[in-house]
């Protein structure tokens, strides 16, 4: 996304940026500085609504936290524009691909012919006219021409599948989480997109869990980051293995992991709900250090059905709203927005 403020402007937007910056924990660089110029410039609203939420909290924006809404919110217009790209370089590799397959096989089969058609005209043929014997020679050279452009075409093809195959990792890459393997937040909203496009054509809908680990910030304090990193891989295999074919469980942002449900009615969504937020409580955790396992790690969930026509960050927020209302009923447990 292009910057079109003038320097009046951007001088002004820088002074109020740096204002709110010095009150931060994060240093002050150019990534932290993008988040805190789209902020004041009012360009970015979902970044301002994360934003919004840490200064209301009194809570300093740290050094990760900076990083993550930067690579959400800020880098995230890129990526898109990346993937697009690289949709389309996908499709045209696989044109390509496709077209070489199909020039290489007729080559090799007419040369194939060209072959044949000289060995049988050319004891017929011999001795009898310079000319004869010179369309044969002629002949065989085109055949072993065909012969070498075939291998070239093969070449080539394996050369674009590779290099599809490549494009497509990356893109894979792009939309997953690295430290859970589950979908990211980009990957989610891909899917929560399509699922809303298809849930018009008249299916009764998907539903949304919105599941955040409880008092997450102490389990980090008393146990360290790594161990904070464990509990988050451990919460995700929990979602992964209590999720079925078409649903898809994503880690949303931080401690906050998102199930979508297609074609699911919102009391369908909080039975899962339920027995999820129940095998998490049930786990036990080992730490790397002494192999003492920690217990009463638990999560709180927010579930809500889609509304037909409804908008997907007002599914979202809806979700987000019942998730707020299981926080403040006291954690570990399930509520559902009205549907
Ligand atoms: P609540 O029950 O209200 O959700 O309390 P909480 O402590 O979980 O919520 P809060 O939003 O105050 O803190 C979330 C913490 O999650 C703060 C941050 O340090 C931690 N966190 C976010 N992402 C990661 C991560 O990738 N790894 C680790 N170890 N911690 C993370
Ligand atoms: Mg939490
Ligand atoms: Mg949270």
């Amino acid at each position: 996304m292009k910057y079109t403020d003038g320097a009046e402007k951007s001088a002004e937007y820088l002074r109020q940026a740096l204002a709110l910056m010095a009150k931060q924990d994060a240093a002050m660089h150019p990534v932290s500085y993008a988040v805190w110029y789209d902020h004041v410039a009012g360009r970015n609203a979902a970044l301002s609504a994360r934003l919004d939420e840490y200064l209301k909290a009194g809570k300093a924006l740290d050094e990760k936290a900076t990083y993550d809404l930067y690579s959400e919110h800020v880098a995230e217009i890129d990526v898109d524009l990346a993937r697009q790209i690289s949709a389309g370089v996908q499709k045209v590799m696989a044109d390509v691909t496709s077209s070489a397959e199909q020039a290489g096989d007729r080559a090799g089969r007419f040369g194939d012919a060209l072959g044949k058609w000289c060995d049988e005209l050319a004891p017929a043929a011999a001795g009898r006219s310079p000319g004869v014997n010179a369309i044969l020679e002629l002949t065989r050279d085109m055949q072993g021409s065909i012969t070498l452009l075939k291998a070239r075409l093969d070449d080539s093809r394996s050369e674009i599948e590779q290099l599809r195959q490549e494009v497509i990792k990356v893109r894979t890459e792009a939309l997953t989480d690295g430290l859970t393997g589950l979908a990211n937040r980009r990957g989610f909203d891909i899917e929560l997109a399509t699922s809303l496009a298809e849930a018009e054509t008249g299916s009764s809908g998907p539903s949304l869990l919105i599941a955040d680990i409880d008092l997450f910030k102490r389990i980090n304090d008393s146990y360290g980051h790594l161990f904070g990193d464990k509990v988050l891989k451990a919460v995700a295999q929990i979602l992964r293995d209590n999720v079925k074919g078409k649903d898809t469980a994503a880690r949303y942002g931080g401690e906050e992991f998102v199930v979508l449900l297609p074609d699911t009615p919102p009391e369908g969504a909080r039975r899962l709900a339920e027995s999820i937020r129940a095998i998490v409580e049930r786990c036990r955790i080992k730490r790397a250090t002494d192999n003492g396992a920690v217990a009463n790690i638990t999560i709180s969930i927010g579930v809500a059905g889609f509304r037909p026509g409804e908008a997907a960050h007002d599914l979202v927020a809806r979700a987000d709203s019942a998730l707020y209302a299981a926080k403040s009923g006291g954690r570990n447990r399930v509520a559902v927005s009205a549907s």
